[in-house]
């Protein structure tokens, strides 16, 4: 077995793990992230020869690298097929010109029109593919902030052996986003409304799997982006794009949990060759401050009309400061634990001056995101949605480089038509699929932002 196919945890106090074992897991047993090992290497030449294949044929060829002994290359190969058959454009993850040497990575084509589908659909096959092999069931719980768990709706909903919670904060996700998972019609899809914020869902999903005894019972699992099958999935946006560019390029990124950014970062440490990752924040900045003024510190949460990335704490970012301190476990472990006692650590020089030769940060606010919503349309004809526009205004406040300049474009406009029609005056085009759940009864439970009342319902909802 290659030294890649075997895993860490960020904290260090966690035994070796294969990848179905982390795929299972979702978190190290010690509280930590699972990394590789050792990073996969690909060459100039190996990446420039993806220039031109299917998409699919990148996935295999990263993916596989990766999987070790828990999938044969078969197995692996049709599961990537399977997981973008239901796109709706060919080229699954397809570049387009704006002006210059501008561009758009859009990476909406999937079944719930997010980024997170390119991900999560290939994740949720290899999972019950895993789970039938080992005879188990698993409980999967995740928290939303509004797109992942529509796309964790699409892509485990049916599947026999597993029953899915979904946690999202009552009233702050869009209508579409809500509808998308509340009418799937799938009985062991559970939607669950949080009175309370996208940070209190995630403390409860932390708080669930802290109760060990009931985890173990449960068979509870997480799909959220900390998952390492996530990161490795979208690290190959970045390898097809720089392929097809034909040259190294800036990545402008639309962040909230900081694992599509990361994902970029995978892909450099396996021999990407980008220029910059620029984060991109709403005004819930924590990322920003944390790069520009070397202080990773939780503030208050904002509810802005870029939903998805209405968070303050960046979970993938222990990842990131694993690699900056040059794999220090233990440092690893007492930062993330004086983050989590204080709510702020301040970033050793060393560390900082490490994530900045990689990465740029830039935040907007919504005032800044309607605008560029509407000058794009204005310019170009071409809608965009509020999370599209946080990553080409950042574009903007970081300024135009020599090189090519890739927005990643993580939503259809269509999913957040009432910042459309704030920053247009017109709603945006909406695909048949959407159009289809605003019609279908929904499925929710509100409950409070208590965690043995979460605990109860689950239970009893497993029980009937
Ligand atoms: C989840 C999401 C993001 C943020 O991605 P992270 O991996 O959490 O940083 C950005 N845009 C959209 C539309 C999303 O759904």
């Amino acid at each position: 077995m290659s030294q890649s196919s075997q895993f860490i945890s960020t904290r260090g106090g966690a035994p070796q793990a294969g990848f179905a074992d982390v795929l299972l897991a979702g978190l190290a047993p010690d509280g930590g992230l699972y990394m590789p090992a050792a990073w996969p290497q690909f060459s100039a030449s190996q990446i420039a020869a993806f220039a031109g294949q299917r998409y699919q044929d990148v996935a295999f060829a990263i993916l596989s690298r990766f999987v070790g002994d828990s999938f044969t290359a078969a197995e692996l190969k049709e599961d990537i097929e399977a997981a973008y058959a239901g796109f709706t454009n060919p080229q699954i993850a397809p570049l387009s010109a704006m002006t210059g040497n501008r561009y758009l990575l859009e990476l909406f084509h999937g079944p719930t029109f997010a980024f997170k589908d390119i991900a999560l659909q290939i994740l949720g096959r290899l999972f019950s593919r895993a789970l039938t092999r080992r005879g188990g069931r698993a409980t999967i719980v995740a928290a939303t902030s509004g797109d992942t768990g529509s796309a964790a709706i699409a892509a485990l909903g049916g599947l026999p052996n597993i029953e899915v919670f979904v946690l999202h904060p009552k009233g702050r996700v869009s209508e579409v986003q809500r509808r998308q998972m509340t009418t799937s019609g799938h009985a062991n899809v559970h939607n669950i409304a949080l009175e309370g914020s996208f940070d209190d869902a995630q403390s409860i999903v932390k708080g669930l799997f802290a109760e060990k005894e009931f985890a173990g019972e449960v068979g509870l699992t997480a799909v959220n982006s900390i998952n390492f099958v996530r990161i490795a999935a979208q690290s190959v946006y970045y390898f097809t794009a720089t392929a097809a560019l034909g040259k190294p390029a800036t990545f402008i990124v639309p962040t909230g949990n900081f694992g599509d950014i990361f994902a970029g970062e995978a892909a450099e440490r396996m021999g990407l060759g980008a220029v910059r990752l620029v984060i991109a924040t709403n005004a819930n900045d924590i990322m920003a401050r944390a790069l520009n003024e070397g202080v990773y510190e939780a503030g208050a949460a904002y509810h802005t009309i870029s939903p998805s990335m209405d968070i303050q704490v960046a979970s993938n970012f222990e990842r990131a400061l694993f690699e900056a301190s040059g794999r220090d476990a233990g440092w690893t472990r007492a930062a993330m634990e004086s983050f989590a006692r204080d709510k702020r650590l301040v970033l050793p020089p060393l560390i900082l001056s490490e994530l900045r030769s990689r990465y740029d940060a830039r935040s907007s606010d919504d005032e800044d995101t309607l605008s560029t919503i509407n000058a794009i349309a204005g310019t170009s004809g071409r809608v965009i949605d509020p999370h599209t526009a946080v990553a080409v205004n950042a574009l903007r406040k970081f300024g135009f480089r020599e090189e090519p300049m890739v927005v990643l474009s993580t939503a259809h406009p269509a999913k957040f038509a009432d910042a459309v029609i704030n920053a247009t005056g017109a709603p945006p085009p909406m695909p048949e699929e959407l159009q289809r759940v605003l019609d279908l009864p929904e499925q929710l439970e509100i409950l409070p932002n208590n965690l043995a009342l979460i605990r109860q319902f689950i239970s009893s909802r497993l029980a009937g």
